[in-house]
């Protein structure tokens, strides 16, 4: 293990994510990459005039030169475009796929064994993007997103019941949008599931508001979220370099799981050291099961509309 990360994309999700891995002593070295001159340079140099006070000591290079990256041991893809304003997610697909592809096939050629993380939106059509363009086995490419759902839904759900957001845990399944699959049986405060401590109504609101987490965060400061999705990208990459074997909601190329055949959709996985180690099939009812399906329709006519074959 070399413990070396190489981070796509020096923006605010990209620089959010190196600075949390230098904090948490996740790598050895982060190599930061951003096609905007001076970017990756400037986050970096910012990060390591940090260390005396920190009493850290970064290894965070940047650039254009791939060379740095070889042989990284996972690399992050942060680079894109973000929704502004009144944007989808669906807005910025054609946009972020060729950005996605030029990205991992650059990366894929120095680090062919990389786990790989992906953050850009649409998530789901981007993971199968960089699959395609690194011609990586399903095993070693994955995306976040359910992490950041459940976090948020989790949050709400503490809020609600005035209780530690230590005791709440979450499932959302399906696709990083407005068709995810909060999943509240499977949701729980200490055990004990959510539907026999609340209302149907008020669940479905706290529901409502996770789907719009995205949207709320944009309407407030005209940007996209960056630190929770941080946060959610280093508890994956904790699961891998610690090989923790955890179970994570996270996007998973689906070969007949569930039902589905040829796209990355949300569901419960575990994380280790091999990368996706298994994707676990928790049983649904006919009602979850019908909003997962129609999760992965709308994903695959996301892939039809820029030419990706499931
Ligand atoms: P940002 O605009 O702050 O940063 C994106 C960076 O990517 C910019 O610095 C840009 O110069 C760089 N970039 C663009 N094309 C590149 C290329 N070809 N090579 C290298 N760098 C390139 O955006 P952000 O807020 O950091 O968000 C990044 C992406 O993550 C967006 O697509 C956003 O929608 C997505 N996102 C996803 C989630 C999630 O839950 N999966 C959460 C938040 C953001």
């Amino acid at each position: 293990m070399n413990g070396k990360i190489t981070v796509f994309g020096a923006g605010n999700v990209g620089g959010a994510v190196t600075r949390r891995l230098i904090e948490r002593k996740l790598c050895k070295k982060v190599v930061l990459v951003d096609r905007t001159p001076g970017k990756a340079e400037g986050i970096a140099l910012d990060i390591l005039e940090a260390s005396p006070v920190d009493l850290l000591e970064p290894v965070c290079v940047s650039g254009e030169d791939l060379e740095e990256s070889r042989n990284s041991e996972i690399v992050v893809i942060t680079a894109g475009a973000t929704r502004k304003e009144g944007m989808t997610r669906d807005d910025l697909l054609r946009i972020n796929a060729d950005i996605v592809r030029e990205c991992v096939s650059k990366a894929a050629k120095f680090s062919p064994y990389a786990f790989y993380i992906i953050v850009s939106n649409p998530l789901n059509v981007m993971c199968h993007v960089a699959m395609r363009a690194g011609q990586l086995p399903r095993t070693r490419v994955t995306g976040m997103a359910g992490i950041l759902d459940a976090s948020r839904f989790q949050y709400f759900l503490s809020k609600e019941l005035c209780v530690s957001v230590e005791n709440v845990q979450a499932m959302v399944m399906g696709e990083h949008g407005e068709d995810m699959v909060p999943i509240p049986r499977y949701s729980t405060v200490a055990g004990i599931p959510v539907t026999e401590l609340m209302s149907r109504e008020k669940l479905d609101e706290l529901i409502a508001r996770t789907r719009d987490g995205g949207a709320e965060i944009i309407r407030l400061m005209h940007t996209s979220a960056f630190y929770a999705p941080a946060s959610a990208v280093i508890q994956m990459v904790a699961a891998v370099t610690m090989d923790k074997k955890k179970i994570l909601p996270c996007a998973a190329y689906l070969t007949g799981e569930y039902g589905i055949d040829g796209a990355f959709v949300g569901v419960p996985v575990k994380l280790g050291a091999n990368g996706v180690e298994e994707i676990k099939e928790i049983e649904l009812t006919g009602e979850e099961h019908e909003a997962l399906l129609k999760s992965a329709g709308k994903i695959k006519t996301q892939l039809a509309l820029i030419g990706e074959s499931c």
